[in-house]
């Protein structure tokens, strides 16, 4: 069954549940229902009966998920895009995206004045008046069809558009409503990842299937640690889903222990490295929760493997394991060890990008269709091992970064003649980034430094701005001319 299907059975099945939570609003699934309902019949008598994507911008308002169901429900995808990306790379997004309106959810000035942009008091005009609220279903989303596209990093400078199709997203739920064996009917999911990260599709869309609650972490609450703590505790969590560097975060306070969640059944990572250290502390803290590591990129929809972490794990001289491959997908090993994936959760690709979709998916010998990870790892009888990357993506507090997208953007900037940004490792996580620049004067101090970053934040989210900067008069290079990255790591 289609996940929009299953959403339908949910409304009919629990009407008066609440579906999403966030900053003390709340909406019910028969409202999510009938709320989406007018817009999409909105959307359809202003825009007509169309297949094109539309960008919803925003952070964690309820009327995010009321424009997501409303447009997959007319058969367009939606394409999240959060507040904390800067002004130019919405604007890149809004434009590769090129429908003619977005909706935003939250104020924003600056956008194109070639889309029209549907504002939150606009949004709320329509939902709560007299529209008509039944709708076709035969217009939304089929199997095949996109549903969402997520933009991550991409190598030259410019995000990518990952889409994922309906049926996709389906064969996911069917997986995450099964991970680590545990009843997830009608029971409320921790959301930390904002929209526009797929980390966020396991809470919201695994709560959508399950008729069960997600409840949203905001930005302004995630900042202040007396505030989070007493938001986590008011929010009854049962399961946990966040980057481990979150959880990281929250074990910095001794408060953070089980009388925050009492009715905790299990945390459920994905999207980085989670390390033991961090898995140990939350077993201690958290005696009677499970602590589930799960492994995927996005254009694998989310996740694709899954194990409980046991004791024995921990005191293994092993890593911790990734888990086993879910069933409907493979994962096998390229001769250099890189993990290869197939299978019924793959994008269909980039978003009006055949070159990168060429560069990462590609048809093996037996004509079948897989997508290069760039991570490499390996198989202890069905358990798959995660090594590391082959190339120079990387994850800071779960944030996917392409290092070739920083240094492109600096090197955007005048009288910058060369650079290399390289992450600074602690414990094998990703603790900062480093610049190595070289400028064209040979100069470099303070104020240039923070004129770099101050141009830098303008074009790209502030996860992506390295920490130091440091000048150099030129970059070591390889024998055969590239840079040497492993040079300069040892000056870090
Ligand atoms: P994203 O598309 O943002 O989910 O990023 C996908 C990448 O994050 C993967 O290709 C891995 O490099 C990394 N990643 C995701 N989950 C894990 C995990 N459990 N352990 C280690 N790395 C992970």
């Amino acid at each position: 069954m289609l996940i929009l299907e299953k959403i339908y059975e949910n409304v009919k099945k629990y009407p008066d549940t609440k579906v999403m939570i966030s900053d003390g609003e709340s909406i019910t699934y028969k409202e999510l229902w009938e709320k989406s309902g007018k817009l999409a019949n909105w959307i359809i008598k202003n825009y007509g009966n169309k297949k094109n994507p539309v960008v919803v911008y925003g952070h964690k308002d309820i009327l995010m998920l009321v424009c997501f169901i409303a447009l997959v429900r007319t058969g367009r995808a939606y394409c999240p895009v959060d507040i904390n990306m800067p002004l130019e790379r919405i604007n890149q997004i809004i434009e590769a995206v090129d429908n003619e309106f977005l909706f935003t959810t939250e104020e924003i000035e600056g956008v194109n004045d070639n889309f029209k942009k549907i504002s939150k008091d606009e949004i709320n005009e329509i939902i709560n008046g007299n529209e008509e609220a039944e709708l076709d279903p035969a217009l939304m989303c089929k199997d095949e069809e996109t549903y969402y596209i997520i933009f991550t990093s991409g190598s030259t400078g410019k995000p990518k558009g990952v889409e994922i199709s309906h049926g996709a997203l389906s064969r996911f739920t069917d997986w995450s409503e099964k991970i680590a064996d545990l009843n997830k009917e009608n029971k409320v999911f921790l959301n930390q990842a904002p929209f526009s990260f797929d980390l966020s599709v396991m809470d919201v869309y695994t709560a959508l299937a399950c008729g069960g609650t997600f409840y949203c972490l905001t930005k302004k609450i995630q900042k202040d640690m007396a505030s989070l703590l007493e938001a986590i505790k008011e929010g009854n969590i049962n399961f946990w889903v966040s980057t481990p560097s979150f959880a990281d975060m929250c074990l910095a306070d001794k408060s953070f222990n089980e009388d925050l969640m009492p009715k905790g059944e299990a945390f459920l990572f994905c999207g980085e490295k989670l390390t033991k250290e961090t898995a140990s502390k939350l077993m201690e803290r958290f005696p009677k929760m499970k602590v589930v590591n799960t492994y995927g990129p996005t254009e694998s929809t989310v996740a694709i493997t899954e194990v409980i972490i046991t004791k024995e794990m921990l005191e293994d001289e092993k890593e911790l394991p990734i888990g086993r491959v879910k069933p409907g997908t493979e994962v096998k090993l390229s001769p250099e060890k890189e993990l290869l994936i197939y299978g019924d959760t793959l994008s269909n690709g980039y978003f009006r990008n055949e070159e990168k979709t060429k560069e990462a998916f590609f048809i093996d010998e037996n004509g079948e269709r897989g997508y290069h990870t760039g991570d490499e790892g390996f198989f202890v009888d069905d358990m798959l091992y995660y090594r590391g990357r082959i190339d120079l993506q990387i994850k800071l507090h779960g944030y996917r970064i392409e290092l070739g997208d920083i240094e492109a953007n600096i090197m955007e900037q005048d009288g910058i003649l060369q650079t290399a940004v390289l992450p600074k490792y602690e414990n094998g996580k990703v603790r900062y980034l480093v610049a190595f620049v070289v400028t064209e004067d040979g100069q470099g101090n303070f104020a240039k430094s923070k004129e770099i970053k101050t141009k830098l934040k303008e074009r790209l989210p502030e996860y992506m701005v390295p920490k130091k900067i440091v000048y150099r008069e030129g970059l070591p290079m390889t024998p055969n001319g590239k840079t040497d990255r492993k040079k300069l790591e040892e000056l870090l």
